[in-house]
């Protein structure tokens, strides 16, 4: 991209931030309007039509904003966390909320990252994925079936998924662990995140010799997504080594620094300030 496109993009992300912002804080105000039934007294025929018409808002969105408020009574933290980052953010953790957690999962809403947080309500709620099941449509049942027939021998159709994984797997080559998340690498990108993490490398900053030994595989428990993060533990801004280094994905990262996986370390709350400007 030229300096132009880029600025264009830039450009549209500042704008489409701000306007998340508006609504962020339109949503939070609609359930006391619809309390007070203030639609009704301006002519309005219901909520629905008072938030489309003034401020272009879907029922659906409408719908879901004053379902979690109903579920958010006396907790004021989460109610908050609505109007500074969102109904869907919050929306994702109010199932696991009660008033005595519920400053703690705020504090989440505002740290973490939208898939992070879902991987964390889905291991809260002990629905971690240990399996997949996935369908096929016509066309790529032709071509399975194609290659079982090269593959051949009795295989059973998970058997003979193993073996084209397999053979992907090993044609693909060590081209690198943090390459393999389906997204493309976008180096400028992942250089930036290392300026954003204190004290933390991603993998192809820590010698060619230390990351063989590491696992290819995200080290938290159940987890199966490839290692996108080398992790520090031991917070490498306050413990200068290389020791002790945990390959994670980007979600279970996030669960390491935000108090989930590893209890807080000061460099943590310095971290979150980093992640902040990337949030929104
Ligand atoms: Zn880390
Ligand atoms: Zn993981």
């Amino acid at each position: 991209m030229n300096e132009f496109m880029k600025n264009l993009h830039k450009e549209f992300v500042r704008l489409g931030r701000e306007r998340n912002q508006i609504t962020y804080k339109l949503l939070s105000l609609l359930p006391k309007i619809n309390e007070l039934k203030i639609y009704e007294k301006e002519g309005y025929a219901n909520i629905y039509d008072y938030a489309a018409k003034i401020a272009g808002l879907s029922s659906g969105v409408v719908e879901k904003a004053l379902k979690l408020e109903g579920k958010l009574q006396d907790m004021p933290h989460l109610q908050k966390a609505i109007e500074t980052h969102g109904i869907n953010k919050v929306g994702i953790v109010a199932g696991l909320a009660t008033k005595e957690n519920e400053k703690e999962l705020a504090e989440k809403v505002i740290h973490m990252s939208k898939p992070a947080l879902q991987e964390y309500s889905k291991e809260a709620r002990g629905k971690v994925t240990t399996g997949w099941q996935v369908e096929l449509d016509q066309e790529m049942m032709f071509i399975f079936l194609k290659l079982k027939k090269k593959l051949g021998k009795n295989l059973s159709n998970k058997e003979c998924l193993r073996k084209i994984l397999d053979e992907m797997q090993e044609r693909s080559g060590s081209q690198g662990r943090s390459q393999t998340a389906g997204k493309k690498p976008n180096p400028q990108r992942q250089a930036q995140e290392v300026a954003k993490i204190p004290g933390e490398k991603i993998t192809r900053y820590i010698s060619v010799h230390q990351k063989r030994k590491l696992s290819e595989q995200c080290s938290h428990q159940n987890c199966h997504r490839p290692a996108e993060v080398i992790h520090h533990p031991d917070r490498f801004s306050q413990n200068r080594n290389h020791k002790n280094l945990k390959p994670l994905c980007k979600q279970h990262h996030e669960f390491a620094h935000n108090g989930i996986s590893e209890p807080m370390q000061p460099a943590d709350y310095q971290y979150r300030k980093y992640r902040q400007v990337v949030l929104v």
